[in-house]
């Protein structure tokens, strides 16, 4: 998948007319390359536009501008109709999975019904396709007979990934998967991920703000600040030595995660991110850098090449 410049607004409407005043610019401009078969994390704090980014890459949202490929194919505007085939091969799974799967139905149910829908197999192989599906997910094959809430919320999440893995996807976009449950079940559920990528070749997109889950799964990290991608690089380089003064603060802000940084003198990450409605000149992160100059307050950076690229006019390296 390749994200051009990609933008995702939102408009702020006001008055008796609920006329579009402005915009919160949610996503702007993001350029990324996601190479099959590998997990890239996003992560930043919350509201900096990871999640949105993962939902305009599966067309769940529209782009205000850019254009999206998956595989050779632009899908920026692409027709529901067109865009129907490609939705199988693009799955989305969630932090809470109980919000996406009906009360009301058995987990039998839910994991055929996407297979009825699009057509994917015969008929009278869907009832042995939801044995395998849930044999893969490490649930027993009496669990198509229950109902979602009589399950834990690990458990949920097992079916949740084994409905997304019901399409046969290539690409998942694994929004906050695991920031709901306890950590001891963290674990399986990223082990269950990890090994399901071997066994099936899928690609991920991971997205959370604790740092550890994205830590233990991902191949490359995007760090994300009010919109934009400022650091992007392999886990170790990012981890060992980040190059953008947020991700440095952001590693600070969880040493439990990074033991090196945890041993330099603290810088703390003050101050909430400014208004994505209104981001702040020049570099965005300039009122929150402690290594802010002149030029940082009238000139935005922009992500330098290279394996490990910042978008910061006086890198840490
Ligand atoms: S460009 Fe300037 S303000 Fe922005 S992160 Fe780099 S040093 Fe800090």
């Amino acid at each position: 998948m390749r994200l051009d410049h990609v933008s995702t607004y939102y408009p702020i409407r006001r008055g008796i007319l609920n006329r579009t005043k402005d915009y919160i610019r949610a996503v702007d401009s993001v350029t990324l390359n996601i190479y099959p078969g590998e997990t890239l994390g996003l992560v930043g704090e919350s509201g900096c536009g990871k999640s949105t980014i993962g939902r305009t890459m599966l067309r769940l949202e529209e782009t205000h501008e850019g254009r999206i490929w998956f595989e050779d194919e632009e899908i920026t505007r692409l027709s529901d109709r067109r865009m129907k085939p490609l939705r199988t091969q693009m799955q989305f799974i969630f932090q809470d999975p109980q919000a996406s799967l009906n009360p009301r139905q058995r987990v039998g149910d839910l994991l055929a019904e996407p297979m009825h829908a699009h057509r994917l197999i015969e008929k009278g192989a869907i009832a042995e396709e939801v044995d395998r599906l849930l044999e893969l997910v490490g649930l027993p094959r009496s669990s198509k007979e229950r109902f979602p809430h009589e399950f834990s919320g690990g458990q949920r999440q097992r079916i949740g990934i084994a409905r997304a893995l019901s399409v046969k996807p290539r690409l998942i976009v694994c929004d906050e998967p695991v920031s709901a449950l306890d950590v001891s079940i963290q674990a399986q559920i990223l082990n269950l991920l990890q090994d399901l990528q071997k066994e099936l070749g899928l690609t991920y997109v991971f997205i959370a703000h604790g740092l550890g889950a994205v830590r233990y799964i991902s191949s490359r990290i995007a760090v994300m600040y009010l919109g934009r991608i400022v650091e992007l690089a392999d886990k170790n380089s990012l981890f060992d030595a980040p190059r953008h003064p947020y991700t440095q603060l952001l590693l600070q802000a969880n040493p439990v995660h990074h033991p090196q940084l945890r041993s330099r003198p603290k810088t703390i990450l003050e101050g909430e991110a400014p208004n994505p409605a209104n981001p702040p000149q020049g570099c965005r992160f300039h009122p929150r850098c402690p290594y802010a100059q002149a030029r940082c307050r009238k000139e935005e950076p922009q992500l330098d090449g290279g394996a490990h690229a910042a978008a910061c006019h006086y890198p840490l390296w």
